[in-house]
């Protein structure tokens, strides 16, 4: 395997008393791509989010392109500009346009000139196939178009990693392919490094080097998608697939 671009070293996080994350050990390569799954509640969504720091890990290591996740907020700002999250929900800002939604980080936070910030965006509403809507407001556009501005928000940033919450699960079922289709030409032709937190099983064998599965706070399996899907290990892993699939 290449150099790790995102490291886990024994990460243990409590919610209180509930023990969420156990023991995780993950190494992902620079440019893999992980679908990541797993029973409702058995620390997915804790996972990915520990990765930006959107939640605090309590013991073991998150060390992302080299840079530690610790309480420095120096260290938390570099890695957060690495990583690029797309959530269930889209959270655009309703007030904004879809333009302005798209150059909000990349003016004030990356202190690009205006021009220069519309010019990428565009670049990017083109990539998620809605370049038209780039005037209107979040609340005139279906969720399936939400979602792909958010995925083009995201991108805006140049982020090295795409962290992927559930992406299409708050989507009605005819919008679900048209995001999907998206991230699969993003993996296809970016290279980008992606974690994806998806029951969507097409996509994890279409695009996916490693599918990790976890139950109970714990990764449970690892595999290729082929071997993940075909030839499943561990019990829980067999239950959970024949329950989805
Ligand atoms: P998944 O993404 O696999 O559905 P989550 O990471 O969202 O799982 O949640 C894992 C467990 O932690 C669940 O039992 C959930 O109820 C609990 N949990 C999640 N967030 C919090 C929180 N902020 N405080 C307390 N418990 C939480």
């Amino acid at each position: 395997m290449s150099e790790a671009i995102i490291r886990l070293e024994n990460v243990n996080k409590w919610y209180g008393q509930f023990h969420v994350l156990r023991n995780l050990n993950l190494n992902v390569a620079r440019g893999e791509r992980i679908v990541i799954c797993g029973p409702s509640g058995s620390g997915k969504s804790t996972m990915i989010r520990c990765i930006n720091r959107l939640e605090e890990h309590q013991q073991g290591r998150i060390i992302v392109d080299g840079t530690e996740l610790t309480n420095d907020l120096k260290h938390i700002e570099i890695i957060r500009r690495d990583v690029g999250m797309v959530f269930q929900h889209f959270n655009l800002f309703p007030h904004l346009t879809v333009l302005e939604n798209l150059t909000l980080g990349p003016v004030w936070v990356l202190k690009k000139s205006r021009a220069e910030a519309e010019a990428t965006a565009m670049k990017y509403l083109e990539r998620v196939r809605i370049p038209d809507q780039a005037r209107k407001y979040p609340g005139q556009l279906s969720g399936g178009q939400q979602q792909r501005v958010a995925i083009a928000r995201s991108l805006c940033m140049s982020p090295k990693i795409m962290l992927f919450n559930e992406p299409t699960s708050a989507l009605d079922p005819e919008m679900v392919k048209e995001v999907l289709d998206v991230m699969v030409s993003l993996a296809e032709e970016s290279g980008m490094t992606m974690l994806c937190v998806t029951h969507e099983m097409g996509f994890a064998r279409k695009v996916a080097d490693r599918v990790i599965f976890m139950d109970q706070g714990e990764i449970i399996e690892e595999n290729t998608p082929d071997v993940f899907f075909d030839n499943p290990q561990h019990e829980r892993t067999q239950l959970f697939l024949q329950q989805i699939l």
